[in-house]
Protein backbone atom coordinates (compact mmCIF):
# COMPACT_ATOMS: atom_id res chain seq x y z
CA UNK A 1 0.00 0.00 0.00
CA UNK A 2 2.87 2.87 0.72
CA UNK A 3 4.71 2.03 -2.44
CA UNK A 4 1.09 1.90 -4.79
CA UNK A 5 0.58 5.53 -2.16
CA UNK A 6 3.45 6.99 -3.79
CA UNK A 7 2.03 7.35 -7.07
CA UNK A 8 0.95 11.21 -7.81
CA UNK A 9 -1.95 9.83 -10.54
CA UNK A 10 -0.66 11.80 -13.58
CA UNK A 11 -3.18 13.44 -15.56
CA UNK A 12 -4.27 11.42 -19.15
CA UNK A 13 -2.54 9.80 -20.72
CA UNK A 14 -0.19 8.58 -17.66
CA UNK A 15 2.90 8.40 -19.09
CA UNK A 16 3.74 4.89 -17.40
CA UNK A 17 0.24 3.97 -19.00
CA UNK A 18 1.68 5.43 -22.71
CA UNK A 19 5.07 3.33 -22.05
CA UNK A 20 3.02 -0.05 -21.48
CA UNK A 21 2.57 -1.87 -24.64
CA UNK A 22 -0.98 -3.19 -22.97
CA UNK A 23 -1.28 -0.05 -21.94
CA UNK A 24 -2.24 -0.96 -18.67
CA UNK A 25 -4.44 0.87 -16.55
CA UNK A 26 -1.68 1.03 -14.11
CA UNK A 27 -2.25 4.32 -12.61
CA UNK A 28 -5.96 3.00 -11.46
CA UNK A 29 -4.69 -0.24 -10.06
CA UNK A 30 -2.31 1.85 -8.09
CA UNK A 31 -4.73 4.19 -6.47
CA UNK A 32 -7.02 1.32 -5.53
CA UNK A 33 -4.36 -0.70 -4.16
CA UNK A 34 -2.95 2.34 -2.26
CA UNK A 35 -6.38 2.03 -0.41
CA UNK A 36 -5.78 -1.42 0.23
CA UNK A 37 -8.19 -2.64 -2.39
CA UNK A 38 -6.54 -5.20 -3.66
CA UNK A 39 -9.00 -7.59 -5.59
CA UNK A 40 -10.20 -4.39 -7.71
CA UNK A 41 -6.93 -3.36 -8.35
CA UNK A 42 -6.13 -6.83 -9.89
CA UNK A 43 -9.86 -7.13 -11.79
CA UNK A 44 -8.44 -4.01 -13.09
CA UNK A 45 -5.42 -5.07 -13.93
CA UNK A 46 -6.90 -8.14 -15.67
CA UNK A 47 -8.82 -5.98 -18.18
CA UNK A 48 -6.15 -5.30 -20.02
CA UNK A 49 -3.32 -8.18 -19.63
CA UNK A 50 -3.64 -12.33 -19.94
CA UNK A 51 -0.86 -12.67 -17.06
CA UNK A 52 -0.43 -10.08 -15.18
CA UNK A 53 1.24 -11.99 -12.29
CA UNK A 54 3.55 -13.34 -14.90
CA UNK A 55 4.66 -9.59 -16.69
CA UNK A 56 4.97 -8.30 -12.51
CA UNK A 57 7.80 -11.18 -12.51
CA UNK A 58 9.53 -10.69 -15.44
CA UNK A 59 8.47 -7.22 -17.28
CA UNK A 60 11.55 -5.06 -18.27
CA UNK A 61 9.81 -2.54 -16.11
CA UNK A 62 12.94 -0.33 -16.04
CA UNK A 63 12.57 0.14 -20.00
CA UNK A 64 8.71 -0.05 -20.33
CA UNK A 65 5.98 1.65 -17.37
CA UNK A 66 8.67 2.17 -14.43
CA UNK A 67 11.25 4.47 -17.00
CA UNK A 68 8.51 7.07 -17.41
CA UNK A 69 7.27 7.45 -13.95
CA UNK A 70 7.74 10.74 -12.97
CA UNK A 71 8.63 10.13 -9.71
CA UNK A 72 11.17 8.31 -11.04
CA UNK A 73 12.73 11.79 -12.34
CA UNK A 74 13.99 12.66 -8.93
CA UNK A 75 13.82 9.60 -6.64
CA UNK A 76 13.24 5.67 -7.33
CA UNK A 77 10.16 5.29 -9.92
CA UNK A 78 7.11 3.57 -8.21
CA UNK A 79 7.76 -0.19 -8.39
CA UNK A 80 4.52 -0.91 -10.70
CA UNK A 81 6.41 -4.05 -11.51
CA UNK A 82 6.21 -5.45 -7.78
CA UNK A 83 2.66 -4.05 -7.07
CA UNK A 84 1.33 -5.67 -10.06
CA UNK A 85 2.17 -9.59 -9.09
CA UNK A 86 1.05 -8.48 -5.60
CA UNK A 87 -2.44 -7.60 -6.25
CA UNK A 88 -2.72 -10.89 -8.54
CA UNK A 89 -1.01 -13.06 -6.21
CA UNK A 90 -3.46 -11.82 -3.49
CA UNK A 91 -6.17 -12.32 -5.58
CA UNK A 92 -5.18 -15.36 -6.57
CA UNK A 93 -5.13 -16.40 -2.73
CA UNK A 94 -8.20 -14.60 -1.59
CA UNK A 95 -10.38 -16.43 -4.86
CA UNK A 96 -8.55 -19.58 -4.89
CA UNK A 97 -8.65 -19.18 -8.92
CA UNK A 98 -8.65 -16.77 -11.31
CA UNK A 99 -12.18 -15.65 -11.60
CA UNK A 100 -13.80 -16.88 -15.00
CA UNK A 101 -15.59 -13.98 -17.48
CA UNK A 102 -19.54 -14.43 -18.45
CA UNK A 103 -19.88 -16.66 -21.22
CA UNK A 104 -20.40 -15.36 -24.88
CA UNK A 105 -22.82 -16.66 -27.26
CA UNK A 106 -21.03 -19.39 -28.63
CA UNK A 107 -20.09 -18.97 -32.72
CA UNK A 108 -20.32 -22.14 -33.48
CA UNK A 109 -16.92 -21.51 -35.25
CA UNK A 110 -13.37 -22.98 -34.19
CA UNK A 111 -10.13 -21.34 -34.30
CA UNK A 112 -6.88 -23.43 -34.37
CA UNK A 113 -3.61 -21.56 -32.50
CA UNK A 114 -0.25 -23.19 -32.93
CA UNK A 115 2.18 -22.46 -30.71
CA UNK A 116 1.34 -22.45 -26.90
CA UNK A 117 3.47 -19.41 -26.09
CA UNK A 118 2.06 -16.05 -24.75
CA UNK A 119 1.11 -14.48 -28.30
CA UNK A 120 -0.77 -18.00 -28.90
CA UNK A 121 -2.15 -18.28 -25.00
CA UNK A 122 -3.54 -14.57 -25.18
CA UNK A 123 -5.01 -15.08 -28.52
CA UNK A 124 -6.75 -18.52 -27.29
CA UNK A 125 -8.19 -16.84 -24.19
CA UNK A 126 -9.70 -14.10 -26.03
CA UNK A 127 -10.92 -15.66 -28.78
CA UNK A 128 -13.03 -18.04 -26.12
CA UNK A 129 -13.88 -15.29 -24.47
CA UNK A 130 -15.78 -14.22 -28.02
CA UNK A 131 -17.56 -17.58 -28.33
CA UNK A 132 -14.89 -19.64 -30.49
CA UNK A 133 -13.97 -23.28 -30.10
CA UNK A 134 -10.13 -23.48 -29.75
CA UNK A 135 -7.68 -25.80 -29.92
CA UNK A 136 -3.98 -24.79 -29.14
CA UNK A 137 -1.48 -27.06 -31.19
CA UNK A 138 1.94 -27.31 -29.35
CA UNK A 139 5.30 -28.96 -30.54
CA UNK A 140 6.48 -29.67 -26.87
CA UNK A 141 4.57 -31.41 -24.02
CA UNK A 142 4.04 -28.40 -21.76
CA UNK A 143 2.21 -25.65 -22.91
CA UNK A 144 3.81 -21.94 -22.18
CA UNK A 145 6.21 -21.63 -24.92
CA UNK A 146 9.53 -20.12 -23.88
CA UNK A 147 7.99 -19.21 -20.29
CA UNK A 148 8.54 -22.71 -19.26
CA UNK A 149 11.03 -23.86 -22.20
CA UNK A 150 13.89 -20.85 -21.85
CA UNK A 151 13.58 -18.45 -19.00
CA UNK A 152 14.38 -20.09 -15.70
CA UNK A 153 12.80 -21.03 -13.03
CA UNK A 154 14.63 -18.70 -10.81
CA UNK A 155 13.06 -15.82 -12.55
CA UNK A 156 10.00 -17.38 -13.25
CA UNK A 157 8.11 -20.47 -11.36
CA UNK A 158 6.86 -22.58 -13.54
CA UNK A 159 3.79 -23.42 -11.80
CA UNK A 160 3.11 -19.91 -12.04
CA UNK A 161 2.72 -21.19 -16.02
CA UNK A 162 0.77 -24.25 -15.53
CA UNK A 163 -1.79 -22.12 -13.10
CA UNK A 164 -2.30 -19.53 -16.19
CA UNK A 165 -2.53 -22.78 -18.31
CA UNK A 166 -5.47 -24.90 -15.97
CA UNK A 167 -7.39 -21.31 -15.89
CA UNK A 168 -7.32 -21.31 -19.89
CA UNK A 169 -8.25 -25.24 -19.86
CA UNK A 170 -11.33 -24.39 -17.63
CA UNK A 171 -12.35 -21.80 -20.28
CA UNK A 172 -12.76 -24.32 -22.57
CA UNK A 173 -9.17 -24.22 -24.44
CA UNK A 174 -8.27 -27.11 -25.58
CA UNK A 175 -4.43 -28.11 -25.91
CA UNK A 176 -2.44 -30.82 -28.14
CA UNK A 177 0.31 -30.72 -26.58
CA UNK A 178 3.34 -32.91 -28.44
CA UNK A 179 1.66 -32.15 -31.56
CA UNK A 180 4.26 -30.05 -34.40
CA UNK A 181 2.70 -28.18 -37.25
CA UNK A 182 5.23 -29.76 -39.92
CA UNK A 183 4.80 -32.00 -43.12
CA UNK A 184 2.94 -34.48 -41.07
CA UNK A 185 0.30 -31.83 -39.76
CA UNK A 186 -0.25 -28.76 -42.50
CA UNK A 187 -2.02 -25.87 -42.21
CA UNK A 188 -4.57 -27.23 -45.55
CA UNK A 189 -4.92 -30.37 -42.77
CA UNK A 190 -6.38 -27.65 -40.08
CA UNK A 191 -8.73 -25.97 -42.18
CA UNK A 192 -10.02 -29.71 -43.83
CA UNK A 193 -10.40 -30.42 -40.27
CA UNK A 194 -13.41 -27.62 -39.78
CA UNK A 195 -11.11 -25.03 -38.20
CA UNK A 196 -12.10 -22.00 -40.00
CA UNK A 197 -9.06 -19.61 -39.00
CA UNK A 198 -5.30 -20.06 -37.95
CA UNK A 199 -3.19 -18.01 -35.55
CA UNK A 200 0.73 -19.12 -35.84
CA UNK A 201 2.72 -17.96 -32.49
CA UNK A 202 5.00 -20.46 -33.14
CA UNK A 203 8.10 -18.09 -31.70
CA UNK A 204 11.67 -17.15 -33.35
CA UNK A 205 14.05 -19.60 -31.39
CA UNK A 206 16.24 -20.88 -34.54
CA UNK A 207 20.03 -19.86 -32.75
CA UNK A 208 21.87 -16.89 -35.08
CA UNK A 209 25.38 -18.13 -35.35
CA UNK A 210 27.95 -16.17 -37.19
CA UNK A 211 30.51 -18.51 -38.44
CA UNK A 212 33.28 -18.42 -35.71
CA UNK A 213 36.54 -20.68 -36.18
CA UNK A 214 36.42 -23.44 -33.48
CA UNK A 215 32.59 -23.40 -32.88
CA UNK A 216 32.56 -27.36 -33.14
CA UNK A 217 35.24 -27.79 -30.77
CA UNK A 218 33.74 -29.85 -27.82
CA UNK A 219 32.53 -27.67 -24.55
CA UNK A 220 30.79 -24.62 -27.07
CA UNK A 221 26.98 -24.80 -26.60
CA UNK A 222 24.07 -22.97 -27.74
CA UNK A 223 22.25 -20.75 -25.18
CA UNK A 224 18.40 -22.33 -25.65
CA UNK A 225 19.28 -26.06 -25.12
CA UNK A 226 21.73 -25.13 -22.50
CA UNK A 227 19.00 -23.17 -20.35
CA UNK A 228 16.34 -26.01 -21.03
CA UNK A 229 18.48 -28.90 -20.07
CA UNK A 230 19.42 -27.09 -17.26
CA UNK A 231 16.55 -25.44 -15.84
CA UNK A 232 13.67 -28.42 -16.44
CA UNK A 233 13.04 -31.76 -15.07
CA UNK A 234 12.51 -34.94 -17.51
CA UNK A 235 8.33 -34.77 -16.44
CA UNK A 236 8.81 -31.50 -18.85
CA UNK A 237 11.04 -32.86 -21.52
CA UNK A 238 10.32 -35.05 -24.82
CA UNK A 239 11.21 -38.90 -23.62
CA UNK A 240 15.02 -39.30 -23.41
CA UNK A 241 15.83 -35.41 -23.97
CA UNK A 242 17.03 -34.53 -20.38
CA UNK A 243 20.23 -34.21 -19.26
CA UNK A 244 22.67 -31.97 -16.96
CA UNK A 245 26.10 -29.93 -17.61
CA UNK A 246 28.36 -30.33 -14.65
CA UNK A 247 29.71 -27.04 -14.66
CA UNK A 248 31.58 -27.44 -10.99
CA UNK A 249 34.85 -25.78 -11.02
CA UNK A 250 34.49 -24.45 -14.94
CA UNK A 251 35.47 -21.71 -16.31
CA UNK A 252 32.25 -20.38 -18.53
CA UNK A 253 32.17 -17.71 -20.94
CA UNK A 254 29.01 -16.84 -22.27
CA UNK A 255 28.91 -14.59 -25.42
CA UNK A 256 26.24 -11.78 -25.98
CA UNK A 257 24.13 -8.81 -23.85
CA UNK A 258 20.47 -9.68 -23.88
CA UNK A 259 18.35 -11.62 -21.40
CA UNK A 260 19.34 -14.94 -22.79
CA UNK A 261 22.88 -13.83 -22.34
CA UNK A 262 22.34 -13.40 -18.51
CA UNK A 263 19.90 -15.96 -18.24
CA UNK A 264 22.64 -18.46 -18.99
CA UNK A 265 25.12 -16.65 -16.65
CA UNK A 266 23.48 -16.91 -13.54
CA UNK A 267 22.27 -20.64 -14.59
CA UNK A 268 26.12 -20.96 -14.70
CA UNK A 269 26.24 -19.40 -11.25
CA UNK A 270 23.82 -21.70 -10.01
CA UNK A 271 25.66 -24.85 -11.70
CA UNK A 272 28.73 -24.33 -9.72
CA UNK A 273 30.85 -22.71 -12.12
CA UNK A 274 34.04 -21.51 -10.65
CA UNK A 275 34.19 -18.25 -13.06
CA UNK A 276 31.64 -17.02 -15.07
CA UNK A 277 32.31 -14.42 -18.02
CA UNK A 278 30.22 -12.36 -20.16
CA UNK A 279 31.63 -11.13 -23.41
CA UNK A 280 29.72 -8.49 -25.20
CA UNK A 281 31.03 -6.02 -27.75
CA UNK A 282 29.16 -3.23 -27.19
CA UNK A 283 28.77 -1.06 -24.11
CA UNK A 284 26.44 -1.58 -20.76
CA UNK A 285 24.32 1.26 -22.29
CA UNK A 286 23.53 -0.32 -24.98
CA UNK A 287 22.78 -3.84 -23.86
CA UNK A 288 19.81 -5.34 -25.30
CA UNK A 289 18.22 -6.78 -21.92
CA UNK A 290 16.82 -5.05 -19.11
CA UNK A 291 19.07 -2.98 -16.94
CA UNK A 292 17.48 -4.65 -13.62
CA UNK A 293 18.77 -8.35 -15.32
CA UNK A 294 22.41 -6.62 -15.41
CA UNK A 295 22.54 -5.25 -12.21
CA UNK A 296 21.44 -8.68 -11.17
CA UNK A 297 24.10 -11.09 -12.74
CA UNK A 298 27.00 -8.47 -11.82
CA UNK A 299 25.66 -9.67 -7.56
CA UNK A 300 26.11 -12.90 -8.44
CA UNK A 301 29.69 -12.58 -9.27
CA UNK A 302 29.85 -12.52 -12.94
CA UNK A 303 32.72 -10.55 -14.73
CA UNK A 304 31.98 -8.52 -17.50
CA UNK A 305 34.52 -7.82 -21.02
CA UNK A 306 32.34 -5.18 -22.75
CA UNK A 307 33.99 -3.81 -25.93
CA UNK A 308 34.95 -7.59 -26.65
CA UNK A 309 34.04 -10.52 -29.04
CA UNK A 310 35.30 -13.35 -29.89
CA UNK A 311 37.67 -14.16 -33.22
CA UNK A 312 38.32 -18.22 -32.45
CA UNK A 313 37.86 -20.92 -30.20
CA UNK A 314 40.79 -22.82 -29.11
CA UNK A 315 40.73 -26.55 -28.25
CA UNK A 316 43.09 -28.91 -26.72
CA UNK A 317 44.42 -32.22 -28.98
CA UNK A 318 41.47 -33.89 -28.00
CA UNK A 319 39.32 -31.45 -29.32
CA UNK A 320 38.17 -29.89 -25.99
CA UNK A 321 37.74 -26.19 -25.65
CA UNK A 322 40.47 -24.73 -23.73
CA UNK A 323 40.77 -21.03 -24.57
CA UNK A 324 38.79 -18.12 -26.72
CA UNK A 325 40.65 -15.70 -28.76
CA UNK A 326 38.84 -12.08 -28.36
CA UNK A 327 39.55 -8.48 -29.71
CA UNK A 328 38.68 -5.07 -28.35
CA UNK A 329 35.91 -3.32 -30.26
CA UNK A 330 34.76 0.19 -30.32
CA UNK A 331 31.58 1.95 -31.17
CA UNK A 332 31.02 3.68 -34.48
CA UNK A 333 28.30 5.14 -36.67
CA UNK A 334 24.67 4.15 -35.31
CA UNK A 335 23.23 1.08 -37.33
CA UNK A 336 20.11 0.54 -38.65
CA UNK A 337 18.51 -0.96 -35.26
CA UNK A 338 20.06 2.67 -34.20
CA UNK A 339 22.86 1.52 -32.06
CA UNK A 340 26.05 2.17 -32.68
CA UNK A 341 28.06 -0.35 -34.98
CA UNK A 342 30.82 -1.77 -33.00
CA UNK A 343 34.39 -1.85 -34.93
CA UNK A 344 37.42 -4.17 -34.23
CA UNK A 345 40.30 -2.71 -32.87
CA UNK A 346 43.78 -3.64 -34.99
CA UNK A 347 45.91 -5.69 -32.66
CA UNK A 348 43.95 -5.95 -29.65
CA UNK A 349 43.33 -9.92 -29.52
CA UNK A 350 43.87 -11.00 -26.38
CA UNK A 351 42.85 -14.89 -24.66
CA UNK A 352 40.17 -16.22 -22.28
CA UNK A 353 40.48 -19.39 -20.65
CA UNK A 354 37.56 -21.27 -21.39
CA UNK A 355 36.26 -24.64 -21.21
CA UNK A 356 32.66 -23.93 -21.34
CA UNK A 357 31.25 -21.93 -24.01
CA UNK A 358 27.70 -20.57 -24.38
CA UNK A 359 26.67 -18.61 -27.41
CA UNK A 360 23.91 -16.39 -27.04
CA UNK A 361 24.07 -14.01 -30.26
CA UNK A 362 19.86 -14.22 -30.70
CA UNK A 363 17.44 -15.97 -32.46
CA UNK A 364 15.89 -15.40 -36.25
CA UNK A 365 12.22 -17.04 -37.09
CA UNK A 366 11.62 -20.96 -37.79
CA UNK A 367 8.59 -20.72 -39.76
CA UNK A 368 6.76 -23.66 -40.18
CA UNK A 369 6.82 -26.39 -43.42
CA UNK A 370 4.60 -24.69 -46.05
CA UNK A 371 4.48 -26.92 -49.13
CA UNK A 372 2.93 -24.50 -51.22
CA UNK A 373 4.70 -21.01 -50.15
CA UNK A 374 1.62 -19.55 -49.47
CA UNK A 375 3.11 -17.78 -46.41
CA UNK A 376 5.28 -14.87 -46.96
CA UNK A 377 8.56 -14.98 -44.82
CA UNK A 378 11.18 -12.46 -44.20
CA UNK A 379 14.76 -13.10 -44.78
CA UNK A 380 15.03 -13.37 -41.11
CA UNK A 381 12.66 -16.28 -40.82
CA UNK A 382 9.69 -14.29 -39.52
CA UNK A 383 6.83 -14.07 -41.13
CA UNK A 384 4.60 -11.23 -43.26
CA UNK A 385 1.55 -9.99 -41.68
CA UNK A 386 -0.60 -7.06 -42.42
CA UNK A 387 -2.48 -4.34 -40.16
CA UNK A 388 -4.70 -7.09 -39.12
CA UNK A 389 -1.74 -9.13 -38.28
CA UNK A 390 -2.58 -11.86 -41.76
CA UNK A 391 -0.21 -13.37 -43.14
CA UNK A 392 -0.65 -13.76 -46.83
CA UNK A 393 -2.90 -16.72 -46.31
CA UNK A 394 -6.19 -15.26 -46.12
CA UNK A 395 -7.75 -16.71 -42.92
CA UNK A 396 -4.32 -17.42 -41.29
CA UNK A 397 -2.80 -15.16 -39.23
CA UNK A 398 0.17 -14.37 -37.32
CA UNK A 399 1.85 -12.82 -33.94
CA UNK A 400 4.69 -12.53 -31.45
CA UNK A 401 8.38 -13.83 -32.04
CA UNK A 402 7.00 -15.33 -35.10
CA UNK A 403 6.18 -12.37 -36.60
CA UNK A 404 8.31 -9.41 -34.75
CA UNK A 405 11.67 -11.45 -33.89
CA UNK A 406 12.55 -12.27 -30.49
CA UNK A 407 10.70 -9.56 -28.64
CA UNK A 408 8.94 -9.60 -25.00
CA UNK A 409 6.18 -11.61 -23.10
CA UNK A 410 4.24 -7.65 -23.12
CA UNK A 411 4.36 -7.47 -26.85
CA UNK A 412 3.21 -10.83 -27.23
CA UNK A 413 0.66 -10.88 -25.36
CA UNK A 414 -0.43 -7.60 -27.60
CA UNK A 415 -0.04 -9.38 -30.55
CA UNK A 416 -2.23 -12.58 -29.18
CA UNK A 417 -4.53 -9.95 -28.22
CA UNK A 418 -4.64 -7.88 -31.55
CA UNK A 419 -4.96 -11.13 -33.63
CA UNK A 420 -7.87 -12.69 -31.37
CA UNK A 421 -9.91 -9.10 -32.45
CA UNK A 422 -8.86 -9.37 -36.16
CA UNK A 423 -9.91 -12.87 -36.12
CA UNK A 424 -13.16 -11.87 -34.54
CA UNK A 425 -13.27 -9.51 -37.16
CA UNK A 426 -13.10 -11.93 -40.36
CA UNK A 427 -14.88 -14.91 -38.97
CA UNK A 428 -18.07 -12.54 -37.87
CA UNK A 429 -18.14 -8.98 -39.20
CA UNK A 430 -21.67 -8.21 -38.24
CA UNK A 431 -20.99 -9.87 -34.60
CA UNK A 432 -21.00 -7.33 -31.49
CA UNK A 433 -18.56 -9.82 -29.76
CA UNK A 434 -19.05 -9.95 -26.17
CA UNK A 435 -15.74 -9.67 -24.11
CA UNK A 436 -14.87 -11.04 -20.54
CA UNK A 437 -14.00 -7.34 -19.33
CA UNK A 438 -17.45 -6.43 -17.70
CA UNK A 439 -18.09 -10.07 -16.60
CA UNK A 440 -14.67 -10.11 -14.40
CA UNK A 441 -15.32 -6.66 -13.10
CA UNK A 442 -18.71 -7.78 -11.97
CA UNK A 443 -17.60 -11.30 -10.01
CA UNK A 444 -16.42 -8.59 -7.94
CA UNK A 445 -18.94 -6.86 -7.15
C1 LIG B 1 16.16 -17.11 -22.34
C2 LIG B 1 15.11 -16.06 -22.57
C3 LIG B 1 14.81 -15.17 -21.55
C4 LIG B 1 13.84 -14.21 -21.75
N1 LIG B 1 13.55 -13.35 -20.73
C5 LIG B 1 12.55 -12.45 -20.88
C6 LIG B 1 12.19 -11.58 -19.82
O1 LIG B 1 12.81 -11.59 -18.75
N2 LIG B 1 11.15 -10.70 -20.01
C7 LIG B 1 10.46 -10.67 -21.20
O2 LIG B 1 9.50 -9.89 -21.31
N3 LIG B 1 10.79 -11.48 -22.22
C8 LIG B 1 11.81 -12.37 -22.09
N4 LIG B 1 12.14 -13.20 -23.14
C9 LIG B 1 11.37 -13.09 -24.39
C10 LIG B 1 9.99 -13.77 -24.30
O3 LIG B 1 10.10 -15.02 -23.64
C11 LIG B 1 9.42 -13.97 -25.71
O4 LIG B 1 9.40 -12.70 -26.37
C12 LIG B 1 8.00 -14.53 -25.69
O5 LIG B 1 7.98 -15.78 -25.02
C13 LIG B 1 7.48 -14.70 -27.12
O6 LIG B 1 6.25 -15.34 -27.09
P1 LIG B 1 5.67 -16.14 -28.35
O7 LIG B 1 4.39 -16.71 -27.90
O8 LIG B 1 5.72 -15.27 -29.53
O9 LIG B 1 6.74 -17.30 -28.64
P2 LIG B 1 7.33 -18.47 -27.72
O10 LIG B 1 7.29 -18.13 -26.28
O11 LIG B 1 8.65 -18.78 -28.32
O12 LIG B 1 6.35 -19.70 -27.97
C14 LIG B 1 6.26 -20.34 -29.22
C15 LIG B 1 5.68 -21.72 -29.02
O13 LIG B 1 5.44 -22.31 -30.30
C16 LIG B 1 5.85 -23.67 -30.27
N5 LIG B 1 6.14 -24.10 -31.64
C17 LIG B 1 7.20 -23.75 -32.43
N6 LIG B 1 7.09 -24.32 -33.63
C18 LIG B 1 5.95 -25.04 -33.62
C19 LIG B 1 5.29 -25.85 -34.59
N7 LIG B 1 5.78 -26.01 -35.84
N8 LIG B 1 4.13 -26.48 -34.24
C20 LIG B 1 3.61 -26.32 -32.98
N9 LIG B 1 4.19 -25.55 -32.04
C21 LIG B 1 5.34 -24.91 -32.35
C22 LIG B 1 7.07 -23.65 -29.37
O14 LIG B 1 7.34 -24.95 -28.85
C23 LIG B 1 6.63 -22.67 -28.30
O15 LIG B 1 5.92 -23.30 -27.26
C24 LIG B 1 13.14 -14.15 -22.98
C25 LIG B 1 13.46 -15.03 -24.02
C26 LIG B 1 14.45 -15.98 -23.83
C27 LIG B 1 14.82 -16.91 -24.94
Amino acid sequence: MREAQRCVECKDPPPCEEACPLHNRIRDWLVLAADGKFLQAAAISRLTSNMPEICGRICPQDRLCESECIIGVKNKPVAIGAVERFINEYAFEKLGRIPGPKRAWRTGKRVAVVGAGPAGLACAEELVKRGYGVTVFEAMPHAGGLLVYGIPGFKLEKWVVERRVEYLKRLGVEFRCSTRLGPELTLDDLFNQGYEAVFIGIGAQKPKNPKIPGMDLHGVHIALPFLVRNNLGPDRLPAGQWSRDDLDGKLVTVFGGGDTAMDCLRTSVRLGAARVVCVYRRDEENMPGSRQEVKRTKEEGVEFFLYTAPVKFLGDEAGWLSKVECIRMELGEPDASGRRSPIPVDGSNFEIETDFAILAFGFDGNPVHDAGGKLKVRKDGCYETDENKMTSWPGVFAGGDAVRGPDLLVTALKDGRDAAGAIDRYLSPRSEAVTCQEGSLRSYA
